[in-house]
């Protein structure tokens, strides 16, 4: 086993899909290259386009399973955190794969210092349509009554509510669909942290707009686009770099 490096990485929103194999190329390309030599990655949501349960092996969630799994296996210490497209995520794909899974708030201590990690659309409350929607969702008791359901009829409703969401964004400005820097400070304060990373905007940066910038900072992960950028943090501080091309998997 080769030694790793104390390097944390952090990535999100690669809505991994069938229709886009490349990026899932890409992404097995990164977790046996870079990733396999990092201590620790965080996926911070969204990693897949759409998730119907653990029992759906179909592609890409096989590749990814399998990448992860190897990844595991090698010391890297995976953690996941649903995002708004992967929540149904759960146990069994835990267990095979090794991954962790993390609430919709955790705070990570390294280096001195305590980041709070979330996907991300919990902070835009000024879109109090999809907030709305999010709770009726996100109970057990909706989990057990979708997940009960049969696979193929799983996957009929994603293709209903994908075409649906797009509608539904298409009404919506910019701005609402951004985090709410109110709903922000008000985090960062309950979680007693200053510096909080997420996804989910598709907004990136190292400085991203925070309320009290001299008191805070907030970082935003890129979605897989092609150009994407690991967020990666050591003892030196936060940067964000690119993937290296290398040779297909
Ligand atoms: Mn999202």
């Amino acid at each position: 086993m080769k030694p790793l490096t104390d390097e944390i990485l952090f990535i999100s929103d690669l809505h991994l899909s069938s229709a886009r194999p490349a990026t899932t190329d890409r992404f097995v390309r990164f977790i046996k290259g870079r990733a396999s030599t990092a201590g620790c990655l965080y996926i911070l949501g969204d990693l897949f386009d759409a998730y119907l349960g653990d029992d759906d092996l179909a592609a890409p969630n096989d590749r990814v399973r399998h990448a992860l799994g190897q990844l595991t296996a090698g010391g890297t210490r995976v953690a996941f955190q649903p995002g708004n497209r992967d929540f149904l995520l759960g146990s069994a794909f835990a267990r095979a794969t090794g991954v962790s899974l993390l609430d919709d708030y955790h705070t990570v201590e390294a280096y001195g210092q305590r980041v709070l990690l979330m996907h991300g659309d919990l902070l835009c409350t000024d879109d109090v349509q999809y907030q709305a929607a999010r709770c009726r969702v996100r109970t057990p008791a909706w989990r057990e009554y979708a997940l009960g359901k049969p696979l193929w009829l799983r996957r009929l409703h994603a293709r209903w509510y994908r075409l649906k969401s797009r509608l539904d964004q298409r009404g919506k400005s910019g701005a609402i669909m951004d985090v709410n820097l109110d709903t922000v400070e008000t985090t960062l304060q309950t979680h007693a942290v200053s510096i909080l990373i997420h996804g989910h905007t598709h907004r990136p940066g190292l400085n991203q707009p925070v309320a009290s910038p001299a008191r805070t900072r907030r970082i935003v992960l890129p979605e897989w686009d092609g150009q994407e950028q690991v967020l990666c943090w050591t003892a030196e501080g936060f940067r964000m770099t690119a993937l290296a091309v290398e040779s297909p998997p």
